[in-house]
């Protein structure tokens, strides 16, 4: 489903104007197309309908509460990486009885949180973690249900920091140490509950063929598993990959009809069709894990453009958005289309679409030719609704930009833009009392 497109030559978020945003909200500005995150989320649930099986949003890929509210209204769980994750999910109506926790370092009192409330697995990582799991349990006198990451070693195929399903990557136990490792847990760690099995591969795929390697060689291992210690669940973790390249280009289509180059769309049908008949014959719950499949299309930031600066090699056009509010061109080279908000007449330009920041890497295009942009006009960076906002900062103590949800003709303000105020909330001087002074 396509949500962003041009109405009377002005982008318009389902049929909301993007410019009346921009003006109303001031920019930078996040803004998210509900009907785009229904569309995928049911779209995924159909298809993996044959399959006994819960969808667990990955809450880091965007958790604004408005999200999480409509997906828990949708009927999704919770792939949850922290404590504040499982805050977020409560807070937004989310049952803690289907939140998965993932992460190689929960803390003590994530993990006694998260005990506390009840959550329906710890994804294990590490040995180590296990028994600590298992002895935090012993103290609190419960049982706690645990599925280990086992680590496939198949190449994901996608760039290397968001790659994580290799021998050399932090996550997971290798896949020869797990029957060994259940073995040895259903002996001696009487506290912890065997529930599953979990793994995730990557993000960011684009072909399913590293999925179908990944579950044809962890499947059996599952069965295994399951006739030995019982697991109820087998999670197959997320990582669906999107468009991010040409995604506004067929106004009316869904966005993975669109091919550009390299970049080839993952369906949601496709990788369906691809895994089910593997999944099927195990008699397990499959648990699935998406997050940037969910909201990365749903998402886009708007910016204004501030100054031309024409330099003796390159044109830059300095935008008010920077790498602290969208960090993915910096982090792992993330590409991002962009377009004006008022539809271009044709005249194109070859130029660098930089920010503010005081940093080299802050940059969302390089000599990429777009349509000719002047001082005062609007942009919005495409498929920015994953991995954005959550990854924001407050560098260069810039405030966190506002965030809008976008549900056919409403637009609700869903975080409010920060105050300076905010950026110092917390904060002390030496010597000073810590209590608020205004
Ligand atoms: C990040 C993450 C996901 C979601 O990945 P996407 O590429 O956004 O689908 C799922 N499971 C785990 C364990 C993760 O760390």
């Amino acid at each position: 489903m396509h949500s962003f497109q041009y109405r009377n030559r002005s982008l318009h978020c389902e049929q909301v104007d993007l410019a009346a945003l921009a003006e109303e909200h001031g920019s930078p500005l996040y803004v998210y197309s509900a009907n785009t995150i229904r569309d995928h989320y049911r779209r995924l649930a159909t298809a993996l309908a044959p399959l006994d099986h819960h969808i667990a949003y990955a809450v880091k890929a965007n958790s604004n509460l408005a999200v999480l509210q409509l997906l828990a209204t949708e009927g999704a769980d919770f792939d949850i990486v922290s404590g504040g994750e499982l805050f977020r999910v409560l807070k937004a109506g989310g049952s803690p009885s289907g939140c998965t926790f993932a992460g190689v370092g929960k803390t003590r009192a994530e993990i006694e949180y998260a005990m506390s409330m009840g959550i329906y697995c710890f994804n294990v990582e590490s040995e180590a973690e296990l028994r600590f799991i298992n002895q935090v349990a012993g103290e609190a006198g419960i049982i706690a249900p645990v599925a280990v990451r086992v680590n496939p070693n198949v190449d994901a195929k996608t760039h290397k920091y968001i790659s994580t399903g290799k021998s050399d990557n932090k996550f997971g136990v290798d896949f020869e140490r797990i029957p060994d490792l259940y073995a040895r847990a259903a002996k001696e760690l009487t506290n912890v509950e065997l529930r599953g099995l979990q793994m995730h591969i990557g993000s960011q795929l684009t072909t399913v063929q590293p999925f179908i390697e990944a579950v044809q060689k962890v499947a059996p291992l599952a069965a295994q598993l399951k006739a030995e210690h019982g697991i109820q669940f087998l999670s197959v973790g997320g990582g669906i990959g999107i468009v991010y390249h040409d995604s506004l280009a067929s106004g009316d289509g869904d966005w993975w009809d669109n091919q550009a180059g390299e970049e080839t769309a993952l369906t949601i049908e496709s990788y369906a069709a691809a895994i089910i008949p593997v999944l099927q014959p195990l008699g397990l719950k499959i648990l699935f894990e998406p997050g940037r499949m969910i909201v990365g299309n749903a998402g886009v930031l708007l910016s204004r453009v501030l100054y031309k600066k024409h330099g003796s090699a390159k044109t830059f056009t300095i935008v008010d958005a920077g790498m602290n509010d969208l960090i993915r061109p910096a982090l792992y080279q993330g590409h991002h289309d962009i377009v004006p908000i008022t539809e271009p007449d044709g005249q194109n330009e070859t130029i660098d679409v930089v920010g503010p920041i005081c940093e080299s890497s802050d940059f969302f295009a390089q000599d990429r030719e777009l349509p000719k942009l002047e001082e005062g006009d609007l942009i919005a960076l495409l498929s920015a609704g994953a991995y954005g906002f959550t990854m924001a900062s407050n560098y260069n103590s810039r405030p966190l930009p506002a965030e809008v949800l976008v549900d056919g003709a409403n637009a609700t303000l869903v975080r409010r833009r920060q105050s300076f105020d905010d950026l110092i909330a917390g904060e002390s001087v030496a010597g000073a009392h810590a209590e608020n002074t205004d």
